[in-house]
């Protein structure tokens, strides 16, 4: 079987792993040059609107599945007439505007923080005085690690920060004092079954996800799987879906979704018996999908900006490397390294070892 993947980066190139082990065969559609999933598979150097070679592509491929959510409607909508497209071209058109995807938590009754769209200024002026601050704007597509978004402390914040976020449309949210950030990875087959990965702590910092400890009985583990059952109902989900939620008074308020694999769930690579990207690709193939159950205790950290050296790292008992092959540029995501136990307490020592080495 051949998948086309549209995006060549670092989810791409996990997915080619997972997949060739399967049979599967990868084709890339990626403008960049040095797109880092092409060394597992055919790249299809393009612009992502280029309809001839999104046409190749489908010739090609038995079905196409995407390793961001910032694809162009009419990419997904061009493609969907020559080969089956997961998840589909709806839940991508959610996923990637925050104003749809928090209007649908809302209506399934999903918490989430109290939000308003933005379209101007006055807008945001208005917004402000019923929202209260502090408060986070957001642009409505396009942002990805703290990127496009500000915090409202004061008057003097709101002012202008329609235009310096670039005059498009924007989101303000409530600001959240959470007491930790979780995120559930969830995949759905294509006749409807549907597993769970044990809820994951995420650390952040300067809004980069920087450390994901997978957790044991968490318990708010069923509201978690509660509230994404009902999204991945309403959108008839097909692959992996994950959800990020702020835990909050005891309970959870819904951040955001993200419509693939998602860099909270690389642990499970080597701590869970079927990988995110592996259950990925079941689902998107129609194939039965694998156990989501945890092997011991697992922590993620991620590479930013340049990755240790490959000896260091790998010198920490139980650490895994996963070098992206891209080049190291401040801010980047280049890496990351999971590393397993059988006991927490090892495994804080060991996560100590490895954030050790990325402060040195
Ligand atoms: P996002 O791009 O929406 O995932 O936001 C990036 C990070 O900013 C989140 O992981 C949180 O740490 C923080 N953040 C986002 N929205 C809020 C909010 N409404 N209240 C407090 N912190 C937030």
């Amino acid at each position: 079987m051949k998948i086309g993947v549209i995006g060549g980066g670092q989810l791409g190139r996990m997915l080619a792993l997972a997949g060739t082990p399967l049979g599967m065969n990868f084709a890339f559609l990626d403008p960049a040059p040095d797109a880092c999933a092409a060394a597992l598979g055919e790249h299809l150097r393009a612009d992502y609107g280029d309809q001839a070679h999104l046409r190749q592509l489908a010739d090609e491929v038995d079905l196409v599945t995407f390793e961001f959510e910032s694809v162009p409607a009419e990419t997904v909508a061009f493609l969907s007439q020559f080969v089956p497209v997961y998840p589909s071209a709806e839940a991508l058109r959610i996923a990637r505007d925050r104003w749809f995807e928090k209007s649908m938590f809302k209506d399934l009754g999903v918490p989430t923080p109290s939000f308003a769209d933005i379209q101007s200024q006055a807008d945001l002026d208005a917004a402000v005085v019923s929202i209260g601050l502090p408060a986070v704007v957001k642009t409505r597509t396009l942002g990805y690690d703290g990127k496009g978004q500000k915090v409202l402390h004061s008057a003097a914040d709101v002012a202008g920060t329609f235009a310096e976020l670039g005059s498009v449309p924007l989101l303000l949210e409530g600001f959240v004092s959470f007491t930790g950030e979780v995120s559930l990875i969830a995949v759905r087959a294509r006749d409807g079954e549907t597993k769970f990965y044990p809820l994951v702590h995420n650390t952040h910092q300067s809004g980069i996800l920087h450390l994901s400890i997978a957790s044991t009985d968490h318990p708010l583990q069923a509201l978690a799987e509660d509230y994404a059952s009902r999204v991945l109902k309403q959108l008839d989900y097909v692959g992996v879906l994950a959800f990020e939620f702020f835990e909050v008074d005891g309970g959870l308020k819904a951040n955001e979704i993200a419509p693939r694999v998602h860099n909270s769930g690389h642990w499970t690579t080597e701590g869970a018996e079927c990988s995110q990207f592996e259950n990925h690709l079941r689902a998107v193939a129609g194939l039965p999908l694998g156990s989501t159950a945890k092997i011991g205790e697992s922590a993620m950290l991620n590479f930013i900006g340049e990755v240790p050296a490959v000896a260091d790292v790998l010198a920490i008992d139980n650490c895994h490397l996963h070098h992206y092959g891209k080049a190291f540029k401040v801010g980047r995501k280049v890496g990351h390294a999971t590393v397993r136990s059988h006991d927490m307490a090892t495994l804080e020592r060991q996560v100590a070892k490895v954030q050790a080495l990325i402060k040195a």
